[in-house]
């Protein structure tokens, strides 16, 4: 039957014991860097089982100090997977470097990794590799081909959070895990990221950047760089820092979501995602294809007019008119799987809070669907 309301795409699960943390913070005038943030660090730091987080306001903050830090700028590329949210390709930009897309599988939407190798140059200095959709990318191979090239890697899990590839969490594998906190992702602090490294000289520099340039290493406080104002609030730390205690409650949800869909689904227009063997994956986002792009804009409305919120998963980044200006890019020709993916990419609703009813009507939707 049709809901009353709209199902939304996502919702964020926000508990009132997380209403009442946040009121102590304001109560408590202490608004910005403070306890709660050092907590929730510290939380993710021994979840993830890495040596070092940091919280700033943004992935895309984590992401564009973390290529800073390793010491990416102008005249430097950066291999960058073709299919994922712009903010990945943006930072390369914003420190001076060039982005080189990589194509990715229609199979995984990860970074096609056999395809890495043609495009190192002299002047590649990183690998940006994106856990699309909260699906560990092939680590393996992809360190193997940084280390053979003496390539820098950051981990963009800004949807992955609590995903592993075999044993290990996504973000602790490269020099640099980035994540995203925003209400899109499966746990959020409303704006807020997290960066993580196993090396003490590069979080050093990530807490010196953050908070203007700012160090106490004589006893005295010191600019020794030229910072940014990436610091999170403690009240957005006080939302969030609960959820990482109930992070794999949330991924199993998800998971149990995502596999009533893949019992449900049964329409020859709609394609599934595959999950390889060596992951566990968050279901950020559950991301279907339709046979063309007309049918998926179809789909879309037909969704909407239903009261269901679907959207289109990730951008072809090379076919954004920024990109494909700058560089002179045809994605048609050298990133076909990521332009199929963002032409015909669904991403349907997933989110904790949604109910076995929801699921079931959205499944019938997509069954009935021609
Ligand atoms: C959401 C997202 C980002 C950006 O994170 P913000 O917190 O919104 O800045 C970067 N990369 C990917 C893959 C994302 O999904």
């Amino acid at each position: 039957m049709k809901p009353e309301k709209l199902i939304p795409l996502s919702k964020p699960n926000i508990s009132e014991q997380d209403i009442q943390q946040v009121n102590d913070v304001l109560r408590s005038g202490m608004l910005v860097q403070g306890k709660n943030v050092s907590d929730l660090e510290n939380r993710v730091q021994q979840k993830l089982k890495t040596n070092y987080c940091a919280a700033l306001t943004s992935g895309t903050a984590t992401l564009h100090l973390a290529l800073e830090i390793l010491g990416v700028g102008i005249g430097d590329e950066v291999i960058v997977p073709a299919f994922s949210y712009v903010a990945t390709a943006n930072v390369v930009e914003l420190v001076g470097a060039k982005p080189v897309f990589i194509d990715i599988t229609t199979e995984f939407f990860n970074i096609d990794e056999t395809k890495i190798e043609e495009k190192i140059t002299d002047k590649t200095k990183a690998i940006i590799v994106v856990h699309e959709f909260g699906l560990s990318a092939n680590m393996e191979a992809i360190m193997s081909i940084a280390t053979k090239h003496n390539l820098f890697v950051v981990e963009d899990a800004a949807c992955a959070l609590g995903a592993k590839f075999e044993d290990v969490f996504v973000g602790t594998i490269g020099h640099f895990g980035s994540f995203s906190l925003h209400p899109r992702k499966a746990v959020t602090s409303g704006e807020g990221g997290l960066l993580v490294t196993n090396d003490e000289k590069l979080d050093r520099q990530v807490r010196i950047l953050r908070n203007h340039g700012i160090s106490y290493e004589t006893g005295q406080p010191d600019f020794v760089e030229a910072g940014y104002n990436y610091r999170m609030t403690d009240f957005q730390a006080a939302l969030v820092k609960n959820h990482i205690a109930e992070l794999d409650d949330i991924i199993e949800q998800r998971n149990s979501i995502a596999q009533d869909y893949f019992n449900g689904i049964k329409n020859n227009l709609v394609t599934l995602p595959s999950v390889p063997p060596y992951t566990r994956h968050t279901w950020q986002t559950f991301h279907v294809l339709l046979a063309n792009n007309d049918l998926r804009n179809k789909a879309i409305d037909y969704f909407f007019q239903n009261n269901v919120q679907t959207n289109y998963g990730a951008q072809c980044i090379p076919e954004m008119t920024f990109y494909k200006k700058k560089y002179n890019l045809n994605s048609a020709s050298e990133f076909p799987n990521a332009l199929n993916a963002y032409k015909n990419g669904l991403a349907l609703p997933m989110f904790e809070l949604m109910n076995p009813e929801n699921t079931e009507y959205i499944i019938t939707l997509i069954n009935k669907f021609k």
